[in-house]
C-alpha cells in the first residue's frame, strides 16, 4: 500500500459503495479492493445477519413485529483485523454462525423491517466518520451513503452467482448442493429487490459491472481504476 491522496470534494464522502445481489463476488472483491487502496471495509450484510441471529435465538418468527424490539436490544459490533471481519452479538463472536443456512433463509425477512434498517443504517454511518471506506451491501449507494464518491453495482447471471456461492461453501467446508444454492440465491434476490423499504436497486449514478465472465482480478482492476479516476487514490 502506498501514498493516498484525495481529490474528493468536501460534500462527497470518501466512501466506495458496492451494491449488488448475492454471489456477485461483492465481499471478496470489496475486501481485496480495500486492502489495495488502503481503505477500511464494512460488510453491512454481516450486520443484517447478526440481527437475524438475534431474532432466531429469541425464537421469534422473522416476519413478526416483535423483531423490532429484539434487534433494538441487540448489541451488534464488527471488527476488522488484517482484512478479516469478525462479528459480535451481545459479546459473542458469531462470525461463523451468521453464515449458516438457517440465518441465510431468514435474513431477507428480518432486513425488510423498517425499524431494523433504521438502526443498522445509523450503525453503518457511524463507521464513516473521518474514514476511507469500502462499504458493501444492497442500499449503500441509494440510502446509506448517497454522497459516496464512487458507487458501483455488481451483477452476474443467477447461474454464475449460484456457482460461485456453491464453490465458496465447499471451500469453507459447508455442505452445498448447487440446485439448492441457485434456488436460495433467486429467492433472496426476489425478496431483496421487491421489498417496500430500501429495495435492492442500482443508484442512478452507479457504475454497473456485469461480472459473469470476469475473473476476480479483472473486477478488482476495474474498481481500482474507478477509484483512481473518481477519488484520486492510486494503489
Ligand atoms: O451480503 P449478504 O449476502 O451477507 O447479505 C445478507 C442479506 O442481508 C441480504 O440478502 C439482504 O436481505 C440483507 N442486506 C440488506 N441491506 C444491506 C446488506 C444486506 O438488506 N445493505
Amino acid at each position: 500500500m502506498t501514498n493516498h491522496s484525495s481529490s474528493a470534494s468536501a460534500d462527497t464522502l470518501k466512501v466506495v459503495a458496492i451494491d449488488g445481489p448475492a454471489g456477485t463476488g461483492k465481499s471478496t472483491v470489496s475486501n481485496r479492493l480495500a486492502d489495495r487502496i488502503g481503505a477500511h471495509m464494512l460488510d453491512t450484510g454481516a450486520m443484517y445477519r447478526a440481527a437475524t441471529l438475534a431474532v432466531l435465538r429469541a425464537g421469534v418468527a422473522p416476519e413478526s413485529t416483535d423483531v423490532d424490539g429484539i434487534v433494538d436490544a441487540a448489541d451488534i459490533r464488527l471488527t476488522v483485523d488484517d482484512g478479516e471481519t469478525a462479528v459480535f452479538l451481545n459479546g459473542d463472536d458469531v462470525s461463523r454462525e451468521i453464515r449458516t443456512d438457517e440465518v441465510t433463509a431468514a435474513v431477507s425477512a428480518v432486513s425488510a423491517h423498517q425499524h431494523v434498517r433504521t438502526k443498522l443504517v445509523e450503525l453503518q454511518r457511524s463507521h464513516a466518520r473521518d474514514a476511507f471506506l469500502v462499504v458493501e451491501g444492497r442500499d449503500i449507494g441509494t440510502v446509506v451513503f448517497p454522497n459516496a464518491a464512487l458507487k458501483v453495482f455488481l451483477t452476474a447471471t443467477p447461474e454464475a452467482r449460484a456457482e460461485r456461492r456453491h464453490r465458496q461453501n465447499l471451500a469453507a467446508g459447508r455442505e452445498s448442493i448447487l440446485a439448492e444454492v441457485l434456488e436460495s440465491v433467486t429467492r433472496r434476490d426476489h425478496l431483496d429487490s421487491t421489498r417496500a423499504v430500501s429495495p435492492l436497486r442500482p443508484a442512478d449514478d452507479a457504475v454497473r459491472i456485469d461480472t459473469s465472465d470476469m475473473t476476480q482480478e479483472q473486477v478488482i482492476d476495474r474498481l481500482a481504476e474507478l477509484v483512481a479516476e473518481r477519488i484520486g487514490v492510486r494503489p
